[in-house]
């Protein structure tokens, strides 16, 4: 394992515990997971057997019964495989750094995936701090471990792709794996994964954004992936913004939930090669990896002054101009505009938790021109993309609802509404696409 994925989160010496444990949050996956293999091998090490535990809470910030349905039946496919390979797994309805604080005074070494996010890093120094035993954060969702791509925030993609693409050869190669050495034979309690719906049924949760029908798990995304690398890459390079053709990937909330990695996406991907696999790494590890960026190296990723100084200054200066109509939110959640590209994609967003990558943009940028204030535009876009999409809750979220206006971006020439943020309008789309 490269050692720049490998994070000590406290200097504590090893405990006499029964288990080293994993606790699994973001890389809900038993396969091409650093985290695991890691721990896999620091259970041998210490001749024990190896626990993962994922503890659930009904309070996971904005996630609502959408997202939990389809991460319960992640998290079953998830629990089985893990069970097959000779590891332990506990489910339980508990605030997560809490259970692996429980579960870590029995452990030998916790071990953790890295998540990027404010809470998601509160959480691991809320037990780094607290267990009586070493706690190692293992980053195993990002292509490039994010502080060996870049020291500092990324004013933009160019910026990160000169770091990232010199040091693919070292990091994007496959991951060895095995059985712990052990066998797994624990008694702990647990709720039964294999029964998502009764789990769905204890949880106190926002129950109005209803389930997908989309099949979640690591076989349904390597099943999408290998739909993708026969019939999407190809046409990749040509068609990946045309909104009436099928052929991105749909990863996005695998990758999100942690159900496949970035890595084995990416390993695949290049083995096939050719101008599709050249723009789909683009996005994938460019664009994706300077989301995390974004979040990682900027506490404000989800506020107005996140944004880059220029584009809050030219939004600020054009906040007065007149706007052709203005919408509440609830106009704009329940898809009341008077355009119908914009209604056809938000309502596919409440619909189906999915909006494609074009029309996300147009989207966010249309908020702009419908909201009395752009931090306005900015609340409402990371609110709704949140709430309804799958994928949501991301860093690619924050940052690409900050993209709408002008992160990651350069000025353009001044225009009335978003200044020197970069615009697309309703005439832009039609001209492009008979929609
Ligand atoms: C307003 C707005 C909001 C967005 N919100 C999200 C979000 O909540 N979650 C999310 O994952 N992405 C978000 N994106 C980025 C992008 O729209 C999605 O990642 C992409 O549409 C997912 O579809 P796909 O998996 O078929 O993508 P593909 O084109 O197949 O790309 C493969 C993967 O690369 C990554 N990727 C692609 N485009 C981008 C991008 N522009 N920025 C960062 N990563 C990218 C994703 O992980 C994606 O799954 C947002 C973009 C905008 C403009």
């Amino acid at each position: 394992m490269e050692p720049e994925r490998i994070h000590p989160l406290n200097a504590r010496p090893f405990g006499p515990g029964r288990y080293v444990l994993y606790w699994m949050q973001a890389s809900q996956r038993a396969f091409w997971n650093p985290a695991l293999e890691f721990a896999v091998d620091l259970a041998d090490e210490r001749g024990l057997p190896l626990l993962a535990a994922f503890g659930l809470t009904p309070h996971y910030p904005e996630a609502n019964l959408r997202h939990y349905a389809w991460m319960l039946e992640g998290l079953r496919e998830t629990a089985q495989a893990l069970r097959e390979r000779g590891i332990g797994f506990v489910l339980r309805l508990q605030h997560p750094p809490d259970l692996a604080l429980e579960l870590a005074s029995a452990a030998a070494a916790v071990v953790t995936d890295r998540g990027y996010l404010r809470h998601q890093r509160t959480w691991r120094r809320y037990l780094a701090e607290r267990a009586p035993c070493p706690v190692i954060e293992v980053e195993g969702d990002a292509v490039v471990p994010v502080e060996t791509a870049y020291p500092r925030q990324a004013v933009g993609a160019a910026v990160l792709r000169r770091r990232i693409l010199p040091l693919l050869p070292r990091f994007l190669r496959p991951l060895q794996e095995r059985a712990p050495r052990i066998r797994a034979d624990f008694a702990e309690p647990s709720l039964d994964p294999a029964h998502p719906e009764k789990i769905l049924s204890l949880l106190d949760v926002d129950r109005t954004v209803g389930p997908v029908d989309l099949p979640s798990g690591t076989g349904a995304a390597r099943g999408q992936l290998r739909r993708f690398l026969e019939k999407g890459l190809p046409q990749y390079a040509d068609f990946r913004s045309d909104p009436r053709r099928d052929v991105t990937s749909g990863l996005s909330p695998y990758l999100h939930f942690g159900q496949i990695s970035p890595v084995e996406v990416a390993w695949e991907v290049s083995r096939v090669g050719g101008p599709g696999a050249d723009a789909f790494l683009e996005e994938l590890i460019v664009r994706r990896e300077l989301a995390l960026n974004f979040v990682w190296y900027n506490p404000d990723y989800d506020r107005w002054e996140g944004l880059p100084h220029w584009a809050r200054e030219t939004l600020q200066a054009h906040a007065a101009d007149p706007r052709p109509a203005l919408y509440p939110l609830e106009d704009l959640e329940a898809a009341r505009t008077d355009d119908p590209v914009w209604n056809a994609a938000q309502s596919a967003l409440v619909r189906t938790g999915r909006m494609h990558n074009y029309l996300r943009m147009y989207w966010g940028k249309q908020l702009l021109v419908w909201t009395a204030r752009p931090e306005e535009a900015l609340r409402i876009g990371l609110y709704l993309n949140i709430k309804y999409a799958l994928d949501g809750r991301d860093p690619s979220s924050y940052a690409g609802v900050g993209w709408c206006l002008g992160l990651h971006d350069r000025p353009f020439p001044e225009r009335p509404i978003f200044g020197r943020v970069r615009s697309m309008t309703p005439e832009g789309i039609r001209r492009k696409f008979s929609l």
